[in-house]
């Protein structure tokens, strides 16, 4: 049994005062999290060190929004993974597509971060979408195909089982719409396959895909209701404590 993983990515949002307000809202809620859910937070990279203070002793995990996959040098404005796990991040979101549309990311920079996350010890939450254009165009599964291959290119069966990945439709992002629970779980599903037949549907059966893309409140428990959505990744409902737990709690629903 797969169990659910809610994140918030708070993108670039909340300086360091409004993350000390939010996760201040935030701890006061978590005594509900339900005991079969994980919930991690992703604030931005000024904020992880004062998040990990704040959390510790919390029921709440840390995770960052990117990382390189060197582990020191002259990569001015990067940061590592090493450097992740010193402030308290055990998740890290790699290949969001607003990094791949706006920063230029490749799936060969996606799967160099993913190996890095993994041998480092953290649990990458790879995020893999087609944009309307593809989906329109009927090409949604080819385009999470070589997206999915080539960040997964040389991880082993054993790593892909503690990779988490995220099916978020481009289109769906910070849009207010959402792929229909039906519409969601059929891409799922087929990302399920495709890693049953890279590797085993063993494995296939371990790991964790979230659905990202205008989850709120009043959809969460529609698309966390399906068999092959196990959690979601939120991005603006993830920055008001009532509309993130109100889709926390849609997992018990
Ligand atoms: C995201 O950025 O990962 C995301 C899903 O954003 P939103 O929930 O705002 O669509």
């Amino acid at each position: 049994m797969r169990s659910k993983v809610i994140a918030g990515n708070w993108k670039m949002n909340k300086d360091a005062d409004e993350s000390v307000e939010l996760i201040n809202g935030l701890l006061t809620r978590g005594a509900e999290i339900p005991a079969a859910v994980t919930v991690v937070l992703c604030p931005p990279f000024t904020s992880l060190a004062i998040a990990h203070r704040l959390l510790d002793g919390s029921p709440f995990f840390l995770g960052a929004q990117n990382m390189h996959y060197e582990d020191e040098g002259a990569f001015t404005g990067e940061v590592s993974a090493a450097m992740l796990k010193s402030v308290g991040c055990s998740y890290v979101i790699l290949g969001h597509s607003e990094r791949r549309q706006l920063f230029g990311e490749t799936n060969e920079l996606v799967n160099r971060k993913l190996r890095k996350a993994l041998a480092s010890g953290l649990t990458p939450i790879v995020c893999v979408g087609e944009t309307l254009e593809e989906r329109e165009r009927e090409v949604t599964e080819q385009v999470i195909s070589v997206q999915l291959k080539g960040a997964l290119k040389d991880v082993s069966e054993a790593d892909v089982a503690r990779t988490i990945i995220a099916y978020e439709p481009v289109w769906a992002i910070g849009t207010g719409r959402n792929a229909t629970p039906d519409q969601a779980q059929d891409v799922h599903r087929f990302i399920r396959k495709l890693i049953g037949q890279m590797y085993s549907w063993t494995t296939a059966e371990k790991v964790v895909i979230q659905y990202g893309g205008s989850v709120k409140p009043d959809n969460a428990a529609g698309l966390l209701g399906k068999p092959d959505i196990d959690g979601a990744l939120v991005g603006g409902a993830c920055l008001k404590v009532e509309s993130f737990f109100g889709i926390v709690k849609a997992t018990s629903l």
